[in-house]
């Protein structure tokens, strides 16, 4: 079932987690043990992101060294097959532009269309690990509404190749995603809610925010979106804090705030154990209140951490 049913079907708040494939080498059995404990909440998709390749120099027995490309967290399609299979609940692959080029693609989406995955989250993608800046594979979509007009054209039955005539369709339901403290690279938040506008303009059906620990910024988020005309869901992502290096690791690489109420918790705090519990009390307040303003889901970014998830989330359901 589509994300936007469960949605538009829903009474009360929905619960959704957001899960990593595991690392090469891991099987299967570890996204079980990561799910198993969450499934009792009953959520109604899963999200399984998506993780490009990145180049790495290996040495060789001459001492020299070879580059190679390693993909680390392969599996993303397979996950979601796997996780619509053992748990008969709706999975939603992440689909980036970064690494890709459009045929490689268009067989994703055909292979997730053959196994009965009906939802996409379209994304960019960040730059790789050696890029300044991000650069699309030559054949490659630039920006993720380039890659949802992609998922649109496929929907209608329009393939890359262009002899294919009356082409099966697909039926995906799009998402993108939302940055309510904006996105780095974006000159100023209007710019970035005019780029979302294009996206739902596009075909997107609902947006999902990046983590924010600020309830107020998501509101103001959402009031934004409504004023330049976004009339989609925006489903807020939700991450519990469990570590003091997040403190600056978060910022850093998502460029979300933490606020000074909460940075203050989180410096009294002796070890990780204590900073979890400080954590997991903000994510059960800021959860509480979400729900009480009536946001369609709550999204939790679940990564590694499936007991304080189960710990935030039974407080709130
Ligand atoms: P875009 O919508 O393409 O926007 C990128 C930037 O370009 C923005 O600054 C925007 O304002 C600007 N822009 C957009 N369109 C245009 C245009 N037409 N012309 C000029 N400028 C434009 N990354 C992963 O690698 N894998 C994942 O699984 C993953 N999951 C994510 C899930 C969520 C909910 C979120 C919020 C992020 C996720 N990311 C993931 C990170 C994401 O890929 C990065 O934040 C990336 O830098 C931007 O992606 P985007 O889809 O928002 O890009």
């Amino acid at each position: 079932m589509k994300v936007i049913d469960h949605i538009r079907q829903a009474k009360n708040t929905l619960v959704s987690f957001e899960i990593l494939p595991p690392l090469k080498g891991k099987t299967i059995n570890s996204i079980y043990d990561h799910l198993d404990p969450m499934m009792a909440f009953n959520p109604s998709f899963i999200n399984v992101t998506y993780h490009r390749s990145e180049t790495m120099f290996k040495k060789k027995t001459d001492g020299t060294f070879e580059k190679v490309e390693v993909r680390k967290r392969p599996g993303t399609v397979g996950i979601c097959a796997a996780i619509m299979n053992h748990y008969k609940v709706d999975a939603v692959p992440h689909l980036i532009c970064g690494g890709f080029g459009r045929r490689e693609t268009e067989d994703a989406l055909i292979d997730l269309h053959f196994l009965g995955v009906d939802n996409v989250l379209v994304l960019r993608g960040d730059a790789a690990k050696n890029e300044a800046s991000f650069e699309p594979e030559p054949d490659g979509n630039q920006y993720a509404l380039d890659l949802l007009k992609q998922v649109v054209n496929l929907n209608a039955g329009m393939y890359l190749e262009e002899d294919i005539k009356n082409g099966g369709k697909t039926n995906f339901c799009i998402g993108v995603a939302g940055y309510p403290e904006k996105h780095f690279e974006a000159p100023n938040l209007d710019t970035d809610l005019m780029y979302l506008k294009a996206k739902v303009d596009a075909g997107a059906e609902y947006v999902t925010t990046q983590m924010f620990f600020d309830n107020q910024k998501y509101f103001d988020f959402v009031k934004a979106c409504r004023a330049h005309g976004i009339d989609v869901p925006v489903i807020p992502g939700l991450k519990p804090i469990t570590s003091r290096k997040q403190l600056s690791m978060l910022p850093k690489v998502f460029h979300v705030d933490l606020p000074m109420e909460l940075s203050k918790e989180i410096m009294k705090c002796k070890n990780d154990e204590e900073v979890e519990r400080v954590g997991t009390s903000w994510l059960i307040q800021q959860s509480k209140e979400l729900k009480k303003s009536g946001v369609p889901v709550l999204h939790y970014y679940t990564l590694g951490k499936p007991k304080v998830i189960c710990d935030v989330v039974r407080e709130i359901v």
